[in-house]
This record gives structure tokens, C-alpha cells and sequence, in this order.
């Protein structure tokens, strides 16, 4: 009895260490003007967790009407290849709606690295709990894996909507509702590679980790130039500072003389004409620094 007590707390330290591994690494491109831990944590467990939820409920729906029975998801028949791609669109979308909810109690958006933070951390939250699932299914020994793989690909996918979110709200303004069709667009994207990573799983597991581990890696360092670009755009930094080195460069320098690093993005800033501040949002009416009104960008 006492083993089996500890053995359930041993699984529960297991899964907090690899979620808080994993917020510490997210957390790092956010250190320009943080989001507060508690509302970081908040989103992580409600947004997640609705996240998942909804995707599980979605998922089983979706398997009872193929008449897929739980044991045979791995084989590899018409029924399951469409699951697949049905579960990877699901849970796209399910962890887009944790992350409205996350965002709208907890995170504010107010750098556009923030919209890919929220999906970030929803995704975290979405993938802890599955593996907390899989480790009660079949224990803690899965953990160590599930963390080196499907959590940085549920990472990895988030971030490509995440993008999209940021784009949407803090990237050029174009015509009325183009902002949803970015997102909505990116989210189609996602929703895509999640299900064909989920195909791939079903060539068998040396194909799967050939083919899966070298694109997660891709996406991966695809996601960390995205962030590093959002994180540029901060209102935050000083004009020329680099959010990466925090050194400051000559005022219209666009990459960082130290380290390299984009200083400014087009799609998100731009230079006031008045006083030449290059950091000025591409929304703003108005110049943060010399308050000038600015035009507005087609
Ligand atoms: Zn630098
Ligand atoms: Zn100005």
C-alpha cells in the first residue's frame, strides 16, 4: 500500500519537473516584459486542460463513429489513417479554444511574442496531461520518452498558429478580416502537420522516428526564429537594443552588430517619421515616443 502511494507521487514529480523544464525554455523568450508565473500557470492548467478535454471528448466521438476499437489505433487500416488525420485537425483546434479561454482570463497580449506564448504554454499544459494519461495507462516509464517527443511536437505545432496569432493581431493591418483568415489559415496549417506527423507514426516506429524526429528538429528551430523575430517587435525594448545580447546598437542598425540577431521586422514595426524611434508597432496611430499621429499603413 505504502509503495503504491509513493509510486503515484514519484509519477506526479516526474511530471512536473518536465513541465516546469519545458515553461522555464518557453518562459525564456518572454523575459522582456513577463507575463506574471501565476498567470502563466493558470493558463497552462485550465487552457490546457479544457484543451484536452475537448480533444478527448472529440476523439472518442470521432473513433465510436468509425467503430474503431481502443486497441487498434496503432494498426494501420483505412479507419485509422483517417483517425489520424482527424485527431491531429481536433486537437489543433481544441487547443486553440484552451488558449481564447487562456487569454481571456489570464494573459495579456501586449508584446506580440505574448499570442505565441499563450498557444505555447496551452500546448504544454495539453501535452502534460496526456502524458499524465499515458503514464496511468502505461507507467511512469513512458514519461522520459513522451517528454524528449510528442511534448516539443505539441510545441511545435502550437507555435505554427501561435505565429499566425500574433500575425493577426499585432501584423499589418489589410483589409477587414484578413486578420481571422490569417489565423484561421495558420490553423489549417498546424491542424495538417499535426495530422501527417500522426500518419508517419503509423509507417511503424523506424520510419516514424526517421521521418518524425528530423522534422520535429526543423520545426522546432523554425518556431525559435519566429519567436526571436515577435520578440524583436517588442514596444518594450529600447530603440536598437537586442532582445537576444541586450546590446544597444546604432538606432536604425536592422540586425544586432553584436550577436546578429533581426532588430527590426517590417511586419511589425516601423520607423516614425518624426523623431525616426524604429520600433513604433504597425498598428499604432499614434508615435510611442513623440506621440506624432502616424498614417495608417494600408
Ligand atoms: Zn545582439
Ligand atoms: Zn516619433
Amino acid at each position: 500500500m505504502l509503495t503504491r502511494v509513493n509510486d503515484g507521487w514519484v509519477t506526479v514529480g516526474a511530471l512536473l519537473l518536465g513541465a516546469l523544464v519545458w515553461l522555464a525554455l518557453v518562459r525564456r523568450y518572454d523575459r522582456l516584459h513577463p507575463q506574471a508565473t501565476g498567470r502563466l500557470v493558470g493558463a497552462l492548467v485550465l487552457g490546457g486542460g479544457l484543451a484536452l478535454a475537448l480533444a478527448t471528448l472529440g476523439n472518442e466521438a470521432f473513433a465510436a463513429l468509425l467503430g474503431l476499437k481502443a486497441g487498434a489505433i496503432g494498426a494501420r487500416t483505412g479507419q485509422t489513417v483517417v483517425f489520424a488525420l482527424f485527431a491531429g485537425l481536433n486537437e489543433e483546434l481544441c487547443k486553440a479554444l484552451g488558449a481564447a479561454l487562456a487569454v481571456r482570463l489570464f494573459l495579456r497580449l501586449d508584446e506580440p511574442v505574448d499570442a505565441m506564448l499563450a498557444a505555447l504554454t496551452v500546448a504544454l499544459g495539453f501535452a502534460v496531461g496526456e502524458n499524465a494519461l499515458y503514464a496511468q495507462q502505461y507507467g511512469r516509464e513512458v514519461l522520459l520518452v513522451r517528454f524528449l517527443w510528442p511534448v516539443p511536437a505539441h510545441l511545435a505545432y502550437a507555435a505554427v498558429w501561435g505565429y499566425g496569432l500574433a500575425r493577426a493581431r499585432f501584423g499589418p493591418p489589410g483589409a477587414p478580416g484578413s486578420g481571422w483568415r490569417t489565423f484561421a489559415t495558420s490553423l489549417v496549417g498546424a491542424g495538417l502537420l499535426h495530422a501527417t506527423a500522426n500518419l508517419v507514426l503509423l509507417l511503424g516506429p523506424n520510419a516514424a522516428a526517421l521521418v518524425g524526429l528530423s522534422a520535429l528538429v526543423g520545426l522546432l528551430w523554425l518556431a525559435h526564429q519566429h519567436l526571436l523575430r515577435l520578440v524583436a517587435a517588442s514596444p518594450y525594448l529600447e530603440p536598437g537594443e537586442c532582445p537576444e545580447c541586450r546590446n544597444l546598437n546604432p538606432d536604425d542598425s536592422p540586425v544586432c552588430v553584436y550577436c546578429g540577431t533581426t532588430l527590426r521586422d517590417p511586419d511589425f514595426v516601423r520607423s516614425c517619421p518624426s523623431c525616426a524611434f524604429p520600433r513604433v508597432p504597425i498598428r499604432a496611430t499614434a508615435c510611442p515616443r513623440c506621440h506624432a499621429p502616424l498614417p495608417h499603413t494600408a
